[in-house]
């Protein structure tokens, strides 16, 4: 079988839209408005056919051994050279092998399905086994008339050959005329073009039909033996009258992608052909002509193998990877239709020496460095002694292909002196992955586009052109990965391993799903037990998860452990720590539910759940925290409910272990504090087998895991500076639940115990919940307890100080306030870390009863006071008490929290 293996498609970034066509000459061409629609492909300037063809081999090379090729065949009506094998600037480029025959098509806008067909009859005669074939286009048309609407610009590219066919060839008819609807003589720039009425009527209209119906007949088919029916013709309405003339279904009729890019010349019929493999199945049967000069036509039918092509950009991916612009001024100076200043810089001297291309013409076209054979590592350009420190070989490097290596901007900068068709002229260093830097020209991006650590992927373009001499220097580019700056901007878990108990279905699943797609490593723990918590389990629910995960290109194990053992604890973080090497963040989130009303909840089911809940976060808890201390990084969720934090009839059992829970994270966030282990508390509610008989169906309905997933991925990821909180999420509402403290009342003295009575007669006092505050921990808590409520005052006045306080005045005044007399016997350090306008670092420090306050961190503090600004000033001024400041959470006290109640006697405040 012969036929196409392999397809790929390349279509310039740039848009220009029509409507900025018509904008700027309209008043010249108003006609040209009947074609205006949408808009054309306009490569950049430093793009032609040769770095277009380029572009879309390397899309369709992908996944194909490029040693097997013999043949290229480059089309093309705009070659940049006359007498230069075009071919082999592009042979060269893509690292083909010298043995090839390189040959250029041209002269006729069938060129690119002549050489398809010249391909595949080369290949039936046995004469050669893999021919590429590639044709682009960038045609020159005068400002202001509809072939500057019509046109576009872009390249399709084919591997033909006998194995791994993903369309075979069935036939071909072509007939040849010297039907001439335009022509470019040799020495001019733009076509000469008859009128379009003839060129329809006369060309289009009668000449593809004929080729088509001769194909038909050959083969002894009719057009009902055709699933898709591929040709170009930029006149939208003959497009469609010719599928009529054809008896085609219309449905069948690939359309001509006037607005999506415009008409790409030689390359069209193939681009087209392109688009059609992208979305045929096995067995589509596909007619491509091409026309000009007459036409040829070829029959294909698709085979199995199109459902294993390795993916790839395609035409799809290279209509969606675009920017549209309205600067028409800049489509003008692109194509050197205007002719703006461009500094004496501009003159400096381009001529290309032949010698040193030649010599160098591997690491120059084809971006070939080298790679050390002692310590393997690469390096651009290629040199006689190894960049390695450590190594140094002599005479180390083997060739070594950097263009599909991925890079990232290491450095870069905007030059607005360099000379540049599109300023500022943008360049900087690049590292590749897996070693070797090279400082290179960036293109297809904005300045603003460009970011330290942005994804970049090697683009054949031209470098400077020698208009003297008519020579054209080709060099490798970077270009911006399309759609990695954005994601570069999206909160992303690469490298984090993840553990997720209870990750087999519902809630869990969902979570191991985000993370992995955000680059998480995750452990999909599930014991795949009933409802419940009965039976033995089942290794189905993680393995299923597993597999989703891998379908979509991320990476997770699964583990079947029982988070209710200390054993099975441990092996789960073990299969972390065995198969990623790490564990960062643990998602406690296995549950069950055994519900009764308290006279009837048996021992077993409130152990069970108990077991599961509280005694799961434990097990599994232990050994990933002390994983995450040895890291330094930590990020643990706990999964409370909403039973617990506000009760739930039937529900004692799971209430209780669910407010566990949060007693656990209240004091784990402290102990995990010092290492940056971030643990927080989610109260989901979705839809899952948990609670479909607790939910109001409607409600089940609405409540999507997916709504609660995006709050848990936040308290896992780096960027998560909270820690101890609990947070309900469902149905994409998110809030904060507390353990909040009334303000209470004092009651009795250091003499006189209250009573029972006291109590009683003070009920309301204590029982009231306004004025409540959240306390940071027992500490606080304590605090609170021995200091008196604070007045009810009416509403504060601003002060100078909220409007600002001038901090640095505050710590200078501060010495003069120091009581010597009180210090007798302190030694202690003080750090003040004030965050906001005029905040910063101070230390104070107290020892043999004299104080010295210094900005900046002093090195050992033994109490670190931390506050805004504002706040401080309000304190230090006596409009807020210390301890009411530490209450509120306005101020945290780090180290020896005892020790900060000295500066209230150290100090006149
Ligand atoms: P679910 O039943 O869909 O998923 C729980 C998973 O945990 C199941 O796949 C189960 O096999 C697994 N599991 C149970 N016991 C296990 C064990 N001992 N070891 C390992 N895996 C075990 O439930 P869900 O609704 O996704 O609940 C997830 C968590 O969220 C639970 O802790 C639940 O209590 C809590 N929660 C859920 C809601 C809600 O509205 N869905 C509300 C509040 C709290």
């Amino acid at each position: 079988m012969i036929g196409i293996t392999s397809y790929g498609a390349y279509i310039p970034r740039l848009r220009l839209d029509r409507m900025a066509i018509f904008q700027n000459m309209g008043w010249f061409a108003p006609a040209i408005v009947m074609v205006a629609q949408g808009e054309r492909s306009m490569c950049n300037w430093d793009e032609d056919a040769i770095t277009m063809a380029v572009a879309a081999s390397r899309d369709c090379l992908v996944g194909q051994d490029r040693s097997a090729l013999d043949g290229l065949y480059l089309a093309s009506t705009t070659l940049p050279f006359a007498d230069r094998q075009n071919a082999g600037i592009a042979a060269t480029a893509l690292n083909l092998p010298n043995s090839i025959l390189a040959s250029d098509f041209t002269a006729s806008q069938k060129a690119g399905t002549n050489a398809l067909l010249a391909a595949l009859e080369s290949i039936k005669s046995g004469e050669r086994r893999n021919i590429l074939v590639t044709a682009a286009d960038k045609r020159e048309t005068k400002p202001g008339y509809f072939y500057e609407m019509w046109f576009g610009d872009g390249a399709a590219s084919f591997l033909v050959g006998s194995e791994d066919v993903i369309a075979e060839y069935k036939g071909s008819y072509s007939v040849s005329y010297d039907f001439v609807p335009h022509y470019r003589g040799s020495e001019k720039q733009y076509d000469y073009m008859w009128e379009e009425r003839w060129t329809r009527d006369e060309g289009y209209a009668k000449i593809i039909p004929e080729a088509v119906s001769g194909l038909l007949d050959k083969l002894e088919i009719t057009i009902a033996d055709v699933d898709r029916l591929v040709y170009p013709c930029f006149f939208k309405a003959e497009h469609k009258n010719i599928a009529r003339k054809l008896e085609a279904d219309p449905e069948k009729v690939m359309g001509n992608m006037h607005e999506e890019c415009g008409e790409t010349g030689v390359a069209h019929p193939l681009l087209m052909l392109a688009r059609a493999l992208e979305e045929a199945r096995p067995g589509d049967r596909i007619v491509v002509a091409g026309f000009g000069q007459g036409c040829s036509a070829l029959y294909f039918v698709v085979t199995d193998a199109i459902e294993k092509l390795a993916p790839r950009t395609g035409v799809s991916g290279s209509l969606a990877n675009k920017e549209t612009t309205d600067n028409y001024a800049k489509w003008l100076k692109f194509r050197e239709l205007i002719d703006p200043e461009m500094g004496i810089r501009a003159e400096a001297p381009t001529q290309t020496a032949m010698t040193t291309l030649w010599r160098k013409r591997d690491m120059i076209l084809g971006l070939v460095g080298g790679r050390c054979r002692e310590c393997r590592t690469p390096q651009f350009p290629k040199m006689d002694i190894c960049v390695n420190p450590d190594c140094g070989a002599h005479h180390s490097q083997d060739d070594y292909e950097f263009a599909d290596v991925p890079a990232r901007v290491k450095t870069f900068t905007g030059d607005l002196l360099a000379v540049s068709v599109d300023p500022p002229h943008k360049y900087g260093m690049i590292q590749f992955e897996g070693g070797g830097r090279m400082m290179a020209d960036f293109t297809d991006c904005a300045f603003d586009d460009l970011k330290v650590g942005l994804p970049m992927q090697m683009a054949f373009r031209k470098r400077v052109a020698d208009k003297d001499r008519g020579f054209v220097n080709y060099f490798w580019k970077a270009v911006p990965v399309p759609g990695a700056a954005e994601e570069m901007d999206r909160i992303r878990y690469d490298g984090r391993v993840a553990v997720i108990t209870g990750a087999g279905a519902g809630l869990g699943r969902a979570y191991a799903l985000e993370l992995a797609a955000r680059g998480a490593l995750v452990v999909v723990n599930d014991l795949g037990g009933a409802r419940g918590g009965s039976g033995d389990g089942s290794a189905a629910p993680a393995d299923e998860v597993v597999r989703e995960i891998e379908a979509l290109g991320g990476r997770a194990v699964a583990n079947y452990d029982n988070v209710a053992s200390a054993e099975g604890g441990k092996s789960i973080i073990k299969c972390a720590l065995d198969t990623f090497g790490r564990v960062d963040i643990l998602v406690n989130n296995a549950g069950i539910l055994r519900d009764k009303s308290f006279l009837k909840m048996e021992p077993e089911n409130w152990q069970a759940v108990m077991d599961v809940h509280l005694g799961g976060a434990y097990n599994v808890t232990r050994p990933a925290f002390a994983a995450m201390k040895e890291n330094g990084f930590g990020r643990v969720v706990m999964t409370t409910s909403a039973a617990g934090l506000y009760g739930n009839f039937g529900q004692t059992n799971y209430s209780a272990a669910k407010m566990a829970l949060v007693g656990l994270m209240n004091t784990l966030k402290l102990e995990g504090r010092k290492y940056n282990i971030k643990v927080n508390t989610i109260a989901p509610l979705a839809a899952s087998r948990l609670p479909e008989d607790i939910m109001p169906p409607d409600i089940f309905k609405k409540a999507k895991p997916e709504y609660v997933v995006p709050m848990v991925a936040y308290l896992c990821s780096d960027e998560c500076t909270e820690s101890g909180a609990i947070f309900n999420a469902g149905m994409g509402y998110f809030n904060r639940a507390a353990i909040l403290t009334g303000t209470g009342a004092q009651i009795g003295d250091a003499d006189n115990p209250p009573t029972v009575e006291d109590i009683e007669a003070n009920w309301s006092a204590i029982d009231a919940i306004g004025g409540t505050k959240e306390l940071a921990d027992v500490n606080a808590a304590f605090m609170d307890l021995i200091s008196p409520a604070p007045e009810e005052s009416a509403e504060k006045e601003e002060t100078p100080a909220a409007a600002g306080p001038d901090i640095q005045a505050i710590f200078d005044n501060l010495s003069g306030t120091f009581k010597a007399e009180a210090a007798a016997g302190v030694d202690v350090v003080f750090q003040f870390t004030i965050s906001g306008k005029g905040g910063g670092e101070w230390n104070c420090v107290i020892k043999d009863q004299t104080c010295t306050i210094a900005k900046g961190a002093h090195a050992k503090p033994v109490c670190t006071l931390k506050m805004a600004a504002v706040d401080f000033g309000d304190m230090m001024t006596g409009n807020l008490p210390a301890m009411q400041a530490y209450t509120s959470g306005k101020l945290i006290i780090e180290g020896d929290v005892m020790k900060s109640q000295l500066i209230e006697k150290l100090f006149s405040i």
